[in-house]
């Protein structure tokens, strides 16, 4: 597979074609397109993880629920669709920290991160997270884990989708689902960063 900007030429080529064929044969209108492209750039996004993040934290059975089965406690929630049917969530302790990655090409939870970042789709993050997962973590995104907290890296595919679920900061007792929801960051759901922390 060509890498960098002349391999994302390549794939967005292939996916116009692709894209003029089905309108041509009259599988999709022009107009679904745009709006599944703007469903999926404007509506869909990291924003719908934290509301899930945040109800976790405040909610015990559903945290039970969502690590059982994500995508359907996430339907709970009217969060749900492509590339989300089957979804696992990690979730994150004192001992543990976990990130993703697709090793082969881009799966990502869409429902509820949207779509996935440019260096997620980067071959080096996905061969060097897997290979030296703490120097990656520490030197591309300033995120330094802990020497005693073990880092376990999960490799997402067409049929599993992982997403992380991260602690809930110290300092927050008693606030709404709304106030977690905003320390919620898109990184932290990936395993590449921290969540806010309260102020
Ligand atoms: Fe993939």
């Amino acid at each position: 597979m060509s890498a960098g900007a002349s391999g994302q030429e390549e794939t967005a080529a292939r996916v116009k074609a692709l894209e003029s064929m089905l309108i041509e044969k009259g599988v999709v209108t022009s107009s679904m397109v745009d709006r599944i492209v703007d469903i999926y750039e404007n509506q869909v996004g990291p924003q719908l993880g934290a509301k899930v993040v945040a109800k976790v934290w405040i909610d015990n059975d559903f945290r039970h629920r969502l690590l059982d089965n994500a995508a359907e406690a996430c339907r709970e929630l009217g969060i749900g669709g492509l590339q989300g049917e089957d979804m696992v969530v990690l979730e994150d302790t004192d001992e543990v920290h976990h990130a993703i990655v697709c090793t082969l090409c881009s799966c990502y939870p869409w429902p509820v991160l949207g779509l996935p970042p440019n260096w997620y789709k980067d071959p080096q993050y996905r061969a060097r997270i897997v290979r030296e997962p703490r120097k990656v973590l520490a030197d591309d995104f300033g995120f330094n884990v802990a020497d005693s907290v073990e880092i376990r890296i999960w490799d997402s595919s067409s049929e599993m989708r992982y997403w992380v679920l991260p602690q809930r900061p110290a300092g927050t007792d008693g606030w709404s689902e709304e106030q977690l929801a905003a320390l919620v960051t898109r990184d932290s759901m990936i395993g590449v960063g921290p969540v806010k922390a309260a102020s």
